[in-house]
């Protein structure tokens, strides 16, 4: 029988060329051609379907194709699709942005768009180093970022990233960030508390900004979860010290909640789970619930008014993308905004969350899982060849590929970060999805410790 999937992937492989991906790998690893969307389930062109247990790499929360937000569009479409908003404006990006500065913490009164994540980093970046350039500290110029941080694959963001996989080429290329060690609870002593590790860790920090806060512009993190290098999570109480020291030192502190923000950690914005409030909070993925292409970065009065002068003093923000604030993706998002209004998320999360937690119990019994960890929808099982040696699998054995490929003959996508399995999932999972997949899961990791 001639297979439709087939048929596209030919016509993909003569002409695309994917994100992060080996090509050669598809000569063994078929691509797999999505026709269409609906809730937690994707379609291919044969009808085969695929629980998309990691959000579409962590964009989507109400499921694909989402009725409310599907319509919010289309009435967006026949007004307006694009307008530039430089000198222009439009009623839906108005609208997003007087309730993005309703639903953050009150210092948080200014939104700047841009059109995906590496692009809201660079430009907290640039607003933070340019803020203290109009301060008459342009020596402020560095930026603190914690070991294992991922803010995107720009030139800039990979700066201040610290992941190997998608930095060490590009090192000549790259501004040189002051890195210091995560408080990432992997790596606690056996016994220890979260807290109680992450507390602990917080003395590079300190010493770091004791030592550059007069040459440093930023402290950048990753609120909760440090997603990218594979979900390794620590306790709220560092992000309070950092505030905290942030204030002390006269430096800013930048949240980077692309991955974490709309609800992910078990709060809207994980920083709520400390309490504080950064100088530079980035947002995009949720966002638009995973429609559209569409990314923020809030900031204070402070900021703004630090800019906010003649023209010929040259003091302006001079940064732009063509798709700032487009109102398709502006629409989407309020969308997303009205299901969060509508519905008990949080609230909901919470019993998802729990449920994923005990689906997955047992398997921290497993002789080659080392860790299973947690932080609200976020749980991550993390394979290892020796879990009482603390070996790691060498990753040129590829583990998390087989429990990817095995997923996938069950109706699952899970697309495992190096040898860390995790799940992700839309909002809208139920329990026995859940339960189908922490059955994959089990299955994929037996399969892949064999
Ligand atoms: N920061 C974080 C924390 C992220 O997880 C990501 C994307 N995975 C980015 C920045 C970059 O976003 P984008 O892929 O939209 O450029």
């Amino acid at each position: 029988m001639a297979s439709r999937n087939r048929a596209l992937i030919e016509r993909d492989l003569e002409v695309l060329w994917h994100p992060t991906t080996q090509m050669k790998d598809h000569e063994w690893l078929p691509l797999v051609p999505i026709r269409r969307g609906e809730g937690v389930w994707l379609y291919d062109l044969d009808g085969n379907r695929y629980l998309d247990a990691i959000s579409s790499w962590w964009v989507n929360l109400f499921g694909h194709a989402h009725p409310q937000i599907n319509q919010r569009i289309r009435e967006q479409l026949d007004n307006l699709e694009h307008v530039l908003l430089a000198g222009f404006t439009h009623e839906p990006v108005v609208e997003l942005s007087e309730q993005l500065v309703e639903i953050t913490p009150v210092s948080l009164t200014r939104c700047f768009y841009t059109d995906n994540g590496s692009s809201a980093v660079e430009v907290a970046l640039k607003m933070s180093y340019h803020y203290w350039h109009n301060r008459g500290q342009a020596e402020k110029r560095r930026f603190i970022t914690l070991s294992g941080s991922y803010h995107g694959e720009t030139l800039g963001t990979l700066g201040v990233g610290d992941v190997a996989l998608y930095k060490e080429t590009y090192k000549p290329l790259l501004m040189e960030a002051i890195t210091v060690p995560s408080p990432d609870c992997f790596q606690r002593e056996p016994g220890q508390s979260w807290e109680d590790h992450s507390r602990a860790m917080f003395v590079h920090m300190d010493q770091a900004l004791a030592e550059h806060a007069g040459e440093t512009a930023a402290v950048i993190v990753e609120p909760l979860v440090q997603c990218a290098t594979g979900m390794r999570m620590y306790h709220p109480v560092y992000l309070q010290l950092l505030r905290e020291a942030c204030d002390r030192h006269g430096v800013h502190l930048i949240a980077d909640e692309i991955a974490v923000g709309f609800g992910r950690t078990g709060s809207l914005f994980a920083c709520e789970q400390a309490g504080i409030c950064a100088d530079f909070l980035c947002l995009s993925k949720g966002l638009t619930a995973g429609y559209l292409p569409l990314a923020v970065v809030l900031t204070t009065d402070q900021v703004y008014e630090a800019f906010y002068d003649d023209y010929a003093t040259l003091r302006a923000f001079m940064h732009s993308h063509s798709y700032t604030g487009n109102p398709l993706a502006c629409s989407a998002a309020l969308a997303t905004l009205e299901l969060f209004r509508e519905q008990d998320v949080i609230g909901r999360n919470r019993e998802l969350a729990e449920h994923m937690g005990d689906a997955v119990a047992h398997l921290a019994e497993h002789p080659h899982v080392g860790e299973i960890r947690q932080t609200g929808m976020i749980l991550a099982i993390e394979m290892m060849q020796d879990p009482a040696n603390r070996v790691p699998y060498p990753f040129q054995e590829r583990r998390g590929i087989r429990v990817y490929q095995h997923a996938l003959s069950r109706e699952a996508l899970l697309r495992p970060l190096g040898n860390v399995v995790y799940f992700m999932p839309p909002y809208v999972i139920n329990e026995d999805q859940i339960d189908h997949l922490a059955r994959v899961a089990e299955e994929g990791i037996e399969h892949a410790t064999r």
